[in-house]
């Protein structure tokens, strides 16, 4: 009985201080939609009135250089979602059939299937409750333990595999310490792929997610901050990388003007020019995007100044984020249950709320990855729930 007078009330704490902050859910408050308030209709039907629907076209090149520019990189390779794209830098870094790769267990499963499909093995280490990305010195600890040095690289004593890359994850768009993380890097001998799926304009030290690590993916999905509808992108600043996740992701198709010659086995990954031109048009609108979305993050977190049930997680100091999914951190020591509790009231009142991801090594078939202890994201993953972050919300009260 306490610990439902506790629930209730820990529910309307977070439905006065959303009233504050959305107004009241007249309507149901989705948690995060796309908004197109730019030249989106023109080009797309600047596509279907010039039959450039497909693999190629004006748009996807366009959409390249934005992408590539808004991430501080020289080169950008679109593809058709950010799942692939993250399996072509993967790819291009040298991941291959049976290494591990480091990734946080606190990440959408995609970042896990990408390794996957390359036949590379996740192994999931620990977040930090400050940036909710890789803890770079849980990581240093546990490399440190179970890493041997080899002369083709570090391998995982317990598990005798090769150990190949380090894929962090700006997760709701928070960048995680990629200056630690790059030193674990160094130290290790590994590369750096990121995931920026969910941290397209945001900023790390001034410098732009995406474009921090070797190579980076981006994701053009329908909920994240810009959309292509579905899409994705690799980013580098190297251009060998570059130019071979472009092969690989237009199968492998070495260029002439009619032959077909494929050099090794590819995918047909590209992004279609239809997808490409909704991007350009959403891609001008990034940084105002930004804007609306640090704002409304803004309102949260003045809105929920003060609440005993838990706080709006902020920006890591150094860091701009572009506040993808705003999140409440429930107070440490929040009864267990008290978080579905509270997003069955949330979603029953009108405001859509989700919890964080399942942990990846909670997923069945993920259950038996080589993993690191983890304690942060097994907490965190019982305190985070993300509240409606569309930018439009922004402008609602
Ligand atoms: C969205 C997302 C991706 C890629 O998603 P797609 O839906 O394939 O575009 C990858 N990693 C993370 C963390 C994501 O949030």
């Amino acid at each position: 009985m306490a610990e439902l007078q506790y629930n209730s009330a820990l529910l309307e704490g977070v439905l006065e201080r959303l009233g504050r902050v959305l107004g009241p859910a007249d309507e149901f408050i989705p948690l995060h939609i796309p908004e197109f308030l730019g030249d989106e209709r023109a080009l797309v039907a600047d596509c279907i009135d010039t039959g450039w629907v497909s693999s190629v076209g004006k748009y996807v090149e366009q959409f390249e250089r934005d992408v590539a520019a808004a991430c501080g990189a020289a080169y950008g390779v679109a593809v058709v979602n950010g799942t692939a794209a993250l399996e072509l830098a993967m790819k291009v870094v040298g991941v291959e059939p049976g290494d591990e790769v480091v990734m946080p267990a606190l990440t959408f499963v995609a970042t896990a299937n990408a390794a996957h499909h390359l036949g590379a093995i996740p192994h999931f280490a620990d977040s930090a409750e400050g940036t909710l990305g890789l803890d770079p010195g849980a990581l240093r600890a546990h490399l440190s333990r179970i890493g041997e040095a080899r002369a083709d690289g570090l391998y995982n004593r317990e598990t005798g595999r090769r150990i190949s890359c380090i894929v962090p994850m700006h997760v709701f768009g928070h960048p995680a310490d990629m200056d630690g993380l790059a030193a674990v890097a160094i130290e290790f001998g590994l590369t750096i792929v990121e995931d920026a799926a969910e941290s397209l304009g945001s900023r790390y030290k001034g410098h732009a997610c995406g474009s921090l690590g070797r190579v980076g993916a981006v994701s053009f999905n329908g909920n994240k901050i810009v959309t292509t509808g579905g899409g994705g992108a690799v980013v580098t600043n190297d251009e060998a990388l570059a130019r071979r996740a472009k092969h690989l992701s237009t199968t492998a198709k070495v260029p002439h003007r009619w032959a077909f010659e494929h050099d090794e086995a590819g995918y047909n990954y590209r992004l279609p020019n239809l997808n490409a031109a909704l991007g350009v048009a959403q891609m001008a609108q990034l940084d105002e995007r930004v804007a609306k979305k640090r704002l409304l993050a803004r309102r949260y977190i003045d809105g929920f100044a003060g609440f005993e049930g838990g706080t709006i997680f902020e920006e890591p100091a150094g860091a701009e984020s572009n506040y993808w999914l705003n999140a409440l951190l429930l107070a440490p020591g929040t009864a267990e249950g008290a978080r579905d509790d509270l997003l069955d009231g949330l979603n029953s009142a009108g405001y859509m709320a989700r919890p964080v991801w399942k942990l990846m090594h909670h997923l069945p078939f993920l259950a038996d990855a080589p993993r690191a202890p983890l304690p942060v994201a097994e907490d965190l993953e019982r305190r985070i729930i993300n509240l409606p972050s569309s930018a439009m919300l922004a402008g609602r009260t």
